[in-house]
């Protein structure tokens, strides 16, 4: 019996907020589209970090979808910052009200796709043991989707439950009166810290790095800002559009050098975004990103904060970071610092008493055996291209595209890659993805995707393939543009420096409205450093 392959004109990988706007964009355009979904829901990021505490960073009214305004009319956010539940409730509600589960195949991974040439599509295999065949393949696999375990010594031999904050069970873990340990002090662990104090007996913190964290001062949703919101949504969305950040907060940016302004004044300031809570923090002064002694200013403040907030004046000094605030992601929190209050979480500095491995019982410091029945890793991802590359995808004459990254991740506009041609990657390394609000750089990667899409249609082109020296000089635009600012200071996931043996690229690009008007003017020059063929 011959096999029979499905044809596609675009399969796209991964429903979370990129696959399934992705979806609903070629289904509109009357595109034939299939998506695969690993996971047995929709939701990618907020499907799979369910871990206590886990909640979004960017306000409610500002991290939603903005093509459908029925959409971002009807729904009601309850917080100022969203929860994971109520993100998840929401992505489900999308799929629902645009009937997006029929085009979905769920746990279904894709593990190769292959480029063929003579053809000009993808042949793309599953680990269902089927072969499928589209024109476009479309990676909206996320930014931070493959998990970080350290290689840690003995983690098979620790006899209790071991989890990861971002593959937490969908049942509820029962943590009452138990023994607790955590490795890691980064987003996760800060938003999971204060859950885990409150029903675990005992909570021992492992940190080798110490993270900035400012409080985000959650609230419900205030009804008010919702009316005023609603009454003209899209105004609101275009006005975000147009910050560095694509995220506008409720504190507007002060647009003044923190070096130019009296000292009383700049702690007023800082006092204030500190009460506020958030992001907005960072917008106290116009160079606190750029300018490093405008930098110690913000990050001495934060400092004092803490030591006000820890009663042990050694543990507050462990908690508190030395190099320069928001080089790594900023952290916000509730009730982090005072957790370490409590009398039963106690901190522990890998630095000064280095892990050496996992126990049957629990995990062993050069000075003390910890024992425990619960291990918690908040390590991390392989950020922006682990996933990528996990996947066995060949462009053009069969180059591998791990071959090709070897050195780092290289794209065009942080959507394509040379030689591999009609593939095209949403918030992919080398755009602003995770330095923004993700759902807008999600929106604008699928509308000019789609764009694209539409063009080669109209063109009858078969192919759209990136100029290797558009590719060359966009790698080197994206690096000159992070090397204007603090961001290349620290060992950051942003350059790959938390997995051992990763080549140390800054990935995305530093702006928004920046990267938008170079994307548009590709397509006005009739998609300038692409060969379409
Ligand atoms: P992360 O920021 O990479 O933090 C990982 C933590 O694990 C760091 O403290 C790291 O220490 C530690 N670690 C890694 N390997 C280790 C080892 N071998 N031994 C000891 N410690 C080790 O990961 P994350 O907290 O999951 O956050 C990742 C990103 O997800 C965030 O930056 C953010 O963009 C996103 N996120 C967002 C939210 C939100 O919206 N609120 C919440 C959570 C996450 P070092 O610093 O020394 O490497």
């Amino acid at each position: 019996m011959s096999e029979s392959i499905r044809t596609f004109d675009a399969v796209v990988v991964g429903a979370g907020f990129a696959g399934m706007y992705m979806l609903y964009r070629l289904r509109e355009h009357g595109y034939r589209a299939v998506v695969f979904e690993r996971a047995d829901g929709v939701g990618g990021t907020w499907y799979w970090n369910r871990y206590p505490g886990a909640r979004c960073d960017v306000e409610s009214l500002e991290y939603s979808y903005s093509f459908s305004d029925a959409l971002q009319q009807e729904w009601e956010w309850s917080e100022r910052y969203s929860g994971q539940p109520e993100i998840l409730k929401y992505a489900n509600h999308v799929a629902d009200r645009f009937d997006l589960r029929r085009d979905i195949e769920f746990e279904t991974s894709v593990i190769s796709a292959h480029y063929q040439n003579d053809e000009a599509n993808w042949r793309i295999a599953t680990d269902r043991n089927e072969t499928v065949i589209a024109k476009y393949l479309i990676m909206a696999t996320g930014c931070l989707s493959s998990t970080n375990l350290p290689a840690i010594e003995g983690i098979s031999d620790f006899q209790g439950e071991t989890y990861h904050t971002g593959q937490w069970p969908h049942e509820p873990v029962d943590l009452h009166g138990k023994r607790v340990g955590i490795i890691g002090t980064g987003s996760s662990a800060i938003q999971a810290i204060p859950y885990l104090a409150r029903e675990a007996g005992e909570l021992v913190v492992f940190q080798r790095t110490p993270n900035f964290s400012i409080p985000a001062r959650n609230r419900e949703a205030d009804p008010d800002e919702v009316e005023r919101v609603k009454g003209d949504y899209q105004g609101f969305r275009e006005f975000n559009r147009k910050a560095p950040a694509a995220i506008r907060g409720t504190m507007p940016g002060r647009n003044e050098s923190a070096l130019d302004v009296p000292e009383d004044e700049r702690n007023e300031e800082l006092h204030k975004r500190w009460e506020h809570g958030g992001f907005a923090f960072m917008g106290a002064f116009n160079d606190l990103g750029l300018n490093k002694e405008a930098n110690d200013i913000a990050a001495a403040f934060v400092r004092e904060q803490i030591r006000e907030i820890v009663d042990d004046p050694d543990v507050a000094d462990t908690l508190s970071p030395d190099n320069v605030i928001g080089c790594k992601r900023l952290c916000l929190d509730t009730e982090y610092y005072e957790t370490y209050n409590l009398p039963h979480v106690k901190l522990v500095d890998i630095n000064k008493d280095p892990i050496q491995r996992l126990t049957k019982v629990g995990v062993k410091t050069d000075s003390t055996e910890y024992e425990f029945d619960v291990v918690v890793f908040a390590t991390g991802f392989d950020a922006m291209t682990g996933t990528l590359l996990r996947v066995d995808i060949r462009g053009k004459d069969g180059l591998t595209l791990q071959q090709k990254w070897e050195e780092g991740p290289k794209t065009y506009l942080g959507l394509t890659t040379a030689n591999f041609p009609n593939m095209f990657m949403i918030s992919g390394p080398g755009s602003p993805s995770v330095l923004t609000n993700m759902i807008v750089s999600i929106e604008q990667h699928v509308d000019w995707i789609t764009a694209c899409l539409e063009y080669m249609r109209e063109h009858e082109h078969a192919a759209i393939n990136a100029e290797s020296t558009a590719e060359e000089e966009w790698v080197a635009y994206v690096n000159a543009i992070a090397g204007m600012t603090l961001y290349p200071t620290c060992n950051s996931w942003y350059l790959g420096a938390n997995i051992p043996g990763k080549p140390r690229v800054f990935m995305p690009h530093v702006g928004f409205p920046n990267y938008v008007q170079r994307c548009e003017e590709v397509v006005n020059n009739n998609y300038q450093g692409f060969e379409l063929t």
